[in-house]
């Protein structure tokens, strides 16, 4: 009813527009009209029911990624303590938190998705710090300017993949290295803020909140947890510009094909922002801004001084 009056309301704005296209009333409403058919979820398309097959894969991709987490943890936490200004337990938890996943019964999103769809299980719920995968609808993965390696929802508490995420790629094992950080800092923000400011927050509709002091964090042990990895090959050589023989060199040590040459490209600048300051210690302003601007298309929060609410940024 809503939504049909908002259609509705938004053709109006386009007749309008048709006949003088810098109305700025006309301009602001139609784009306000939107946002709230964009929140509306009932408006967005509804996924269609995943199939046995779709869910076996699934459940195949999860089994290939807890296996290749547990074959990076050792080559990332080898570097002696102290030698970067990084606490392990910090770089440690996105491991732990995929160990600790295992036992998750129900960590395929799609067969949850099945299930409540088909009138069996109505609702899920996670033990803390657990989450389920799904899979990401084509025009998630191809957002304008970016390409989305994986994508962790603050609401759902999923992480969803593209539909070709090669879980023996370790340049793509890091992905979701970023997005397991996301779910450990979510788990503890509810705990923080409480479950109703948390749901109020991710319920409000349109494009997702992101904490932007989270981002500052799982950009930065991201890129540590990489170099770890390459036994310091990024910060030994972020003197160097970023040549396409550079990627070409990154995406063979990342086992990875050419087709993310533009996330190796970017990955190199970032690199350079990085090292050797790091994000926290001291601040780095010139790699915070990095990732705000990366983010400057999204609703941005940080925490408030009290440190047990988030404000609006
Ligand atoms: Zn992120």
């Amino acid at each position: 009813m809503m939504a049909a009056l908002l259609r509705d309301a938004k053709e109006s704005c386009e007749a309008v527009l048709r006949q003088d296209p810098t109305m700025p009333q006309a301009i602001a409403l139609h784009d306000r009209i939107t946002r709230l058919l964009e929140g509306d979820p009932a408006q967005r398309e509804q996924p269609s029911i995943p199939t046995e097959e779709e869910i076996l894969a699934l459940d195949r991709i999860i089994l290939q990624i807890e296996e290749g987490m547990e074959r990076l943890a050792p080559r990332v936490l080898a570097s002696a303590p102290g030698q970067y200004p990084y606490e392990v337990r910090d770089l440690k938890s996105p491991f732990d938190i995929s160990e600790h996943n295992k036992e998750n019964p129900q960590k395929n999103g799609l067969r949850i998705m099945r299930e409540s769809r088909t009138g069996g299980q109505k609702s899920y719920r996670s033990a803390p710090g657990q989450f389920a995968y799904a899979l990401l609808r084509e025009d998630e993965v191809h957002v304008p300017g970016r390409t989305i390696g994986a994508s962790y929802s603050p609401d759902s508490n999923f992480i969803s993949l593209p539909r070709d995420f090669d879980p023996r790629c370790p340049l793509k094992l890091f992905d979701l290295y970023h997005e397991d950080l996301h779910v450990v800092q979510h788990a503890n923000l509810r705990l923080k803020i409480g479950n109703e400011a948390y749901n109020s927050l991710y319920r409000q509709g349109g494009a997702t909140p992101i904490i932007f002091p989270f981002e500052v964090e799982a950009s930065g042990l991201h890129m540590e947890a990489i170099d770890r990895y390459l036994v310091g090959w990024l910060r030994q050589n972020v003197h160097l510009p970023v040549t396409p023989e550079r990627e070409s060199e990154f995406l063979r040590r990342m086992e990875a094909p050419e087709v993310f040459r533009p996330q190796a490209q970017s990955l190199l600048q970032g690199a350079q922002r990085f090292f050797p300051r790091g994000y926290r210690y001291p601040l780095n302003q010139e790699f915070i801004d990095g990732i705000y601007h990366a983010y400057s298309d999204r609703p941005l929060y940080a925490f408030a001084a009290d440190g047990r609410s988030v404000v609006r940024i």
